[in-house]
């Protein structure tokens, strides 16, 4: 306190031209993204953001579906903000391994964590792990070229698949199993999962929810989407779609549409008929995993049956017989996505979030001076990509709101930490070093007809900057020899 005391009669004040506000953002996601916006419209603000990967946008890049392309279009305003005066990119820096989060304290006024959810909530049943059962999480990174999922193996000779969970990742998992490999070929899915789903020899995929179709928490535009796969046909039983009293209600409600469409597009699945399609979708509900089974691999899940209590389920007693058997080759659990802890933060395991208030994180019940959270690390991993506004305005607001009890003595943002990494050998990845790999890999993608063939290796990504590098300085070089006779 006397040290604060004695800085607020010393420095200029905090947030003027001499003293700019800088602010650390961890993760360049959505949500860190959008508080990155809200910060830099303030004067004499200065945001430097950090993310583990040389390449920026978080789940934007590494978890939207490649046949998804119009939801990828929001990067153009990340884009944006990323040009922006006061903006400085540290890709390649992993905050809690080459810095710790009490170094980037020291630095900043402000350290903003928006480092969204990173792992996935277990099913916590025998046979989780044997090889042929992968979460949702390792799939999507896979297909879509995230660096840490590249050694991942699916066997994709298996004929039949099971998906647990029916939110969306689950639907853009059951698309990506599904669709025909040439309707994905100019997409910007990356190049190794394009060759192994040329081979895949998957021909039933069970998305199995635990609750009733009422309850299912896809977006109906992704749900009718699962019906319009080409050489698909989605597949529901009409027995399955009965409404108990609870969920009839919560469909009444103003605010259902969704769940109101899910229910009619089941019932539209419930009247399709199997035939000669290549592959099937089939939906099933009231059904619990207890069990991945096999001896060396994955050979079937057993799913207890369970019984609708409003619109919370029950299993069904174990004395009644009411399990079943499914053979399948393939289990991909999709039932959410969980934060993981940075050190020298208060994390809430069970929750999987940073506990705050209004994006202050706290110890307790105290606000820690400086420190904030936003996005899926804040709230947990729920809502679609515009939803993180809402919650970095929030977040934004209680920094702007806490301006005058923050330490006012100047910080020397990144180049107080330059020392660290260079001493630590870290290739710091700018901005400029970033748009290098994209025009990279937008010209790798040209010749395929591709968006772009991404780079799936850190090694390839620096490479590629080096590169780029290169053929600048020769450029350069040139353009000198030209004028020097
Ligand atoms: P989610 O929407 O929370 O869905 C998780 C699913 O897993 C639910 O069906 C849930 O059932 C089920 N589940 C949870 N625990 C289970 C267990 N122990 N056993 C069996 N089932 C279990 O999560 P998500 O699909 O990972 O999506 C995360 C967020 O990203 C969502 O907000 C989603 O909308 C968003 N997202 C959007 C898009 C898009 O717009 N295209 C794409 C991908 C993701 P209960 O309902 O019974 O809990």
């Amino acid at each position: 306190m006397r040290a604060t005391a004695m800085s607020a009669r010393t420095s200029p004040p905090l947030g003027s031209e001499s003293n700019p506000l800088r602010a650390a953002i961890v993760g360049s996601g959505p949500s860190g993204f959008y508080a990155a916006e809200v910060l830099l419209r303030r004067p004499h603000t200065r945001v430097d953001m950090f993310d583990a990967l040389p390449t920026p946008f978080g789940l934007v890049r590494s978890g939207v579906a490649p046949d998804h392309p119009k939801l990828k279009q929001v990067c153009l305003v990340y884009d944006r903000i990323a040009r922006s005066p006061g903006f400085t990119f540290l890709g390649n820096v992993t905050i809690g391994r080459d810095l710790s989060i009490a170094q980037l304290r020291g630095t900043y006024h402000v350290v903003v964590i928006a480092c969204g959810a990173s792992t996935d909530r277990r099913l916590g049943i025998p046979g989780e792990h044997l090889p042929g059962s992968h979460t949702a999480t390792e799939f999507v990174g896979w297909y879509n070229g995230h660096p840490d999922y590249q050694d991942r193996k699916f066997d994709f000779s298996q004929a039949a698949a099971v998906i647990i969970g029916q939110g969306n990742v689950a639907a853009d998992v059951a698309r990506i199993l599904a669709t025909p490999v040439d309707c994905l070929r100019t997409t910007d899915i990356c190049e190794a999962a394009l060759a192994a789903l040329a081979e895949s020899r998957i021909r039933d995929i069970y998305i199995i929810g635990r609750r009733g179709p009422a309850q299912a928490k896809f977006a109906s535009v992704e749900l009718k989407e699962l019906g319009r796969i080409r050489d698909c046909v989605g597949l529901c039983n009409e027995s399955d779609l009965g409404l108990n009293p609870a969920s009839q209600e919560e469909l009444a409600h103003p605010n259902s549409d969704d769940n109101r469409k899910n229910v009619e597009i089941f019932r539209s699945f419930a009247r399709n008929v199997a035939g000669p399609a290549p592959r099937r979708l089939h939906f099933r509900f009231l059904e619990t995993p207890i069990r991945i089974n096999g001896d060396s691999r994955v050979t079937s899940i057993t799913l207890a049956r369970n019984d609708l209590v409003g619109s919370k389920f029950e299993q069904v007693a174990a004395a009644t017989s009411t399990s079943a058997e499914l053979a399948c080759g393939l289990v991909f659990r999709s039932v959410g996505y969980k934060g993981v802890g940075l050190q020298g933060i208060t994390f809430d395991e069970t929750s999987g979030t940073i506990p705050n208030a209004k994006g202050r994180c706290l110890d307790g019940e105290k606000p820690v001076s400086g420190l904030y959270v936003t996005g899926w690390i804040k709230r947990g991993a729920t809502g679609l990509i515009g939803n993180n506004r809402a919650d970095s305005v929030e977040t934004v607001g209680s920094i702007i709101e806490d301006l005058a009890v923050l330490d006012p003595a100047p910080k020397p943002g990144a180049a107080g930490l330059a020392p660290a990494l260079s001493r630590d050998g870290i290739r710091v990845v700018s901005y400029a070093d970033w748009q290098a790999i994209d025009v990279s890999e937008r010209t790798r993608g040209q010749p395929k007809g591709k968006p772009r063939e991404k780079f799936t290796r850190i090694g390839e990504m620096i490479a590629a900057v080096d590169q780029a590098e290169v053929t600048q300085r020769g450029g350069a070089n040139e353009e000198v020899a030209e004028v020097e006779p």
